[in-house]
């Protein structure tokens, strides 16, 4: 009998709650304030941009929230997903070190956005929304959105920040396949973008201002809301199916973690596969170590402060209390383009500046290096963003070498690489440089 490696668990497997880490923190969180008054912002602000349900979740107290039912269904099309343990690079390092990585990147959009873009749709729907907009980057999580609309037969309106609109045209393809209107940002379609296009009309656009454009259109219009896919509570604690799941397949390993990795744009992923695990260090008096990882280029939690900022550009959003490059910080123009915001969330901010977690930055140049070898022995393209958790998780298996202990590491790859291509050309030609 062969090493089982796969861990896979049943539809009736997939979580009946999420994990809500608000009431376990030693502290609370400092609040976010209202961009005008700078008081601590209430649930009635929020209610022109997200609907009453999400709102109490952003604030809700209660530690296991449970999992509608729709959207469990809606989760059983990928979910449960796989936890792998990666013998075969675990040989190509020549390390005692044991690896073990949750999938999420079997998912219709091939990420862990949909796991939040789903529940967010959902309660929209039976909040009497009828169309959600939004903003994108690389168009991950438009892509998500424009599915999860799809499922509950509501709109979808997506602002495409205009390069990648222009040079990433897939995912806009999959947004319109799923049958979302796609604008190039900034567009027509508002009087921001109309603003700007008239001062500029090569303006390339920036995240900050598909932000800006979305919000405009949800105030301006009837039964519509936003959608944001990463940074807040709520988005968090959706993202927690990816934890809870991995803690019932690391049982059927017969192992627990020593250390737990994940990449961090906003946070979403990371929070999603690590704060299950953190409860249990803050209430059970586990050692887990938690290690989160950004890009150098975007560094906002080894290089960042922490204080209020604002979400977008424009200074729109609430301020929030995170660690942050500064709301007007223009990132470079790296491949793993889920990685570029200027701040990190709340939650994490505030785990990571109590020490309850740490922090690493890597250049692109590395992280690429772990992505080809984690392709080359265990088959998966993982997205750029993902990457970054490989790398980390390889160096963590080259000092438990190094050390000669046996280390258990558990790493989430938050998406594959398929769409990703041209950086990996990129690389694999030599071109590819840090920043
Ligand atoms: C968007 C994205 C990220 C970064 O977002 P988080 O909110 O930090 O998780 C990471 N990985 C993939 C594959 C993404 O699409």
């Amino acid at each position: 009998m062969s090493m089982t490696t796969r861990f896979v668990l049943s539809q009736s497997d997939i979580p009946t709650h999420w994990y809500n880490i608000l009431p376990d923190l030693p502290e609370p969180v400092p609040p976010p304030l209202h961009p005008g008054t700078r008081q601590p912002i209430q649930a009635d602000d929020m209610l022109p941009i997200f609907p009453e349900p999400l709102v109490m979740q952003e604030f809700s107290p209660e530690r296991w929230v449970e999992i509608p039912q729709p959207v469990r269904d809606i989760y059983a099309l990928w979910r449960p997903t796989p936890l792998l343990r990666a013998v075969r690079l675990e040989q190509a390092l020549q390390t005692p070190a044991h690896i073990y990585y949750k999938y999420e990147g079997v998912s219709p959009a091939g990420s862990h956005k949909p796991n939040t873009a789903v529940a967010q749709a959902y309660y929209n729907k039976i909040s009497g929304v009828q169309r959600l907009a939004t903003e994108t980057g690389a168009g991950q999580w438009g892509s998500s959105l424009a599915l999860a609309c799809r499922l509950f037969e509501m709109e979808c309106t997506v602002y495409m920040v205009k390069v990648s609109y222009y040079q990433k045209p897939y995912r806009k393809m999959m947004m319109e396949t799923w049958g979302a209107t796609v604008y190039p940002s900034p567009s027509e379609n508002t009087e921001y973008g109309r603003r700007l296009l008239a001062e500029d009309p090569d303006c390339p656009g920036s995240l900050g201002i598909a932000i800006s454009e979305a919000i405009e259109d949800t105030v301006r219009s009837k039964n519509t809301k936003y959608s944001l896919g990463s940074v807040l509570n709520h988005v968090c604690l959706h993202q927690t199916v990816i934890g809870i799941e991995a803690q019932k397949q690391m049982e059927m390993a017969g192992e627990e973690p020593d250390v737990i990795i994940g990449c961090v744009g906003g946070g979403s992923n990371f929070a999603g596969l690590a704060f299950p695990f953190v409860r249990q260090k803050l209430t059970e008096g586990k050692r887990y170590r938690v290690v989160a990882v950004e890009p150098s280029a975007c560094p906002s939690l080894t290089k960042g402060e922490l204080r209020y900022d604002f979400g977008d550009t424009a200074m729109t959003t609430p301020l929030m209390w995170m660690y942050t490059l500064g709301h007007d910080f223009m990132p470079p123009r790296i491949h793993a383009g889920g990685l570029r915001y200027h701040g990190m969330a709340p939650l994490v901010s505030h785990l990571y500046h109590l020490g309850v977690i740490e922090a690493v930055a890597y250049p692109q140049t590395k992280v690429f290096e772990a992505a080809v070898q984690f392709a080359r022995t265990e088959g998966i393209i993982p997205a750029p963003e993902s990457a970054h958790a490989v790398r980390a998780a390889i160096d963590e298996a080259l000092q438990a070498r190094e050390a000669g202990e046996k280390r258990v590491i558990l790493f989430n790859l938050s998406g594959h690489g398929m769409l990703d291509l041209t950086a990996y050309e990129a690389y694999l030609s030599g071109s590819l440089q840090d920043v």
